[in-house]
Order: structure tokens, then sequence, then C-alpha cells
């Protein structure tokens, strides 16, 4: 049986909030909320920490991990997302020494960093097990099965590259997590994050795109609050690209002095807005023929 708890706002720490919707994907009801301060977007009340962690580590695989060992491709590492972004952006670290993949599944990422920087050390923070069996195999070294653990004791200023790839918008604490990241990175180190752009969600919000595992909804506001929070800063942020037009994806190095949150209602607005309209567009009966078309031929 899931057990619930109450959280605040991770970024303003309000709790004033507006409901978005109780549906999640599965069938699994959540409560999704925006601030109305900040307009952040998160789960409360939402699972506590050991409802979410018997769910990584037993059930998540299950459910977005159905063939996960088979799909890993290494083949092409210049077609891979993450390596194409940094080389757009002439970012790509020369020769980084050690590389941190959070989350990293069975290795799709890392291994492919691992073709292209043949020297580096790698390493993950994975909690599923038949994950971690694939990344050992592979000559990745798991420090640890769970980012809010101390992983970064004992690793402050270590790695040149660590990689949070749909995973930020997964934690309980953001903020602790990221400051972890931001002491375990070197001087010159580099993170790279990617989550859901909620400013440009896909059809079907409350059976794809709102989750349970999800905690957090981020846009290009509220991502680049937390990182300042967190004691970092983007170099870039882009919404999106012709890789995946419904992603948010930063470039993200320490920030040499505090940077400010900005907080305004107008991004709440811009927020609610969106999410209403999608919302009120899924229930369009026009739409719901279209998509239940598209499944039936398969293309959806
Ligand atoms: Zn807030």
């Amino acid at each position: 049986m899931q057990k619930f708890e109450e959280v605040e706002c991770a970024i303003c720490n309000s709790q004033s909030r507006f409901e978005v919707s109780k549906n999640g994907q599965h069938n699994i009801p959540i409560n999704l909320v925006l601030c109305k301060n900040c307009g952040l977007g998160y789960l409360s009340p939402r699972w506590n920490a050991d409802s979410y962690f018997n769910f990584y580590s037993k059930e998540y695989d299950s459910y977005y991990r159905p063939s996960l060992i088979e799909e890993i491709n290494t083949t092409n590492p210049e077609k891979n997302a993450i390596i194409q972004r940094f080389q757009k952006n002439n970012l790509l670290p020369e020769s980084p020494s050690d590389i941190l993949d959070i989350g990293s599944g069975a290795g799709e990422n890392i291994l492919n960093l691992k073709k292209i920087f043949p020297n580096a050390n790698l390493f993950a923070i994975e909690p599923s097990e038949d994950s971690q069996k694939n990344l050992i195999k592979n000559g990745v070294k798991v420090i640890s099965s769970d980012a809010n653990s101390n992983w970064e004791i004992g690793n402050e200023g270590k790695y040149s590259l660590i990689i949070l790839r749909h995973v930020l918008e997964h934690f309980l604490n953001p903020v602790e997590v990221l400051k972890k990241i931001q002491a375990s990175l070197k001087e010159e180190g580099l993170l790279y994050i990617a989550v859901p752009n909620n400013l440009r969600p896909t059809k079907n919000l409350e059976s794809k795109w709102f989750r349970v595992v999800h905690t957090y909804y981020f846009n290009k506001y509220s991502l680049k609050n937390i990182l300042h929070k967190s004691g970092l800063e983007a170099i870039i942020m882009q919404e999106g690209d012709e890789l995946n037009n419904h992603e948010l994806f930063t470039i993200v190095r320490k920030s040499k002095k505090p940077l400010e949150t900005k907080i305004s209602s107008a991004h709440f607005e811009e927020q609610r807005k969106v999410f209403m309209d999608g919302l009120k567009n899924d229930k369009n009966p026009i739409q719901i023929l279209k998509s239940r078309l598209l499944r039936a031929i398969g293309k959806s």
C-alpha cells in the first residue's frame, strides 16, 4: 500500500497552489498542482520516499523499460542526442576523466559516451537491479542506487561531466540532489539536464504526460530558478529541437556568484493556460476520435 506525504513548492516554498489534475498515466491517481506564486508544477500530496523507492527498484522497468537490454545501441554514438547537443553548442569536453550518469537505466547514454571517450572512468547511480547488472557488466561503476543518499561525500570536485537525462522530474528533493551534483562537479565540469518541457506537452495529458513517477513539472522559468537555487547556471537552455520537440534541455556549470531566482505569477499564468487548454483539447470529441483512430492503426 502506498503512503502519502504533503509537500510545498521546491522553489519558493509557497503552499498556494492550483489543482491541475488527479489523473495520471496507467490510471494511477495523482495530485498535480501548480505553485500560484512561481508556476512550478509538482505532485502533492504524493507517495512518500519508501513508496517510490519500492516502485523504482521492483516495478518501474515493467512499466517503462520492457526490453531495456536489447534497446541499447552504441554503434553510432554520434547519433546520441546528448552527444549531438554538446557538439552543436561546441561544448563537448575534450577528454573528460570521470563521467557520472544519474538514473542511467541500463546505460544507453553512458555507454555511447564510453565510445567517444574510451579513457574516461564511468560511474552511475541507478536504482533498478536489472539495469545495475548491465552497467557493471559493461565496465560502469555503480556508486549508489539512490540519488538521495550521501554519494557526493568523498567525491567533491570529481566529475568532469554529469548526465541527468529525464531524471530531475522524478526526484523528491530536486534542490538537494542538484546541490550534491554542484559539490561533486569539477570547477570547470559540465552538467547536462533534459526534462519534459511542460510549456510544450504532447496531446493526451492525463493518459501520457502526467505520471505518478514525475513528481515535478518544469518549464524554462522553473528550471532556471532551481539551478540558481542550487549554485548552478545554464550556459545554454533550449526548448526542443529536431530530435525532440517536447523536451527542454540545458548544459550547466557551477555559478561563480550567487544567482537570484525570478518569481513571477505571469509564469504561473502561462503554465496554467498550457495545461488547461491541453486538458480541454483532449476532451474535444474530434480529438478523441483522432486518438482512437491513430491507436487502432498502431500510430499511437
Ligand atoms: Zn513556487
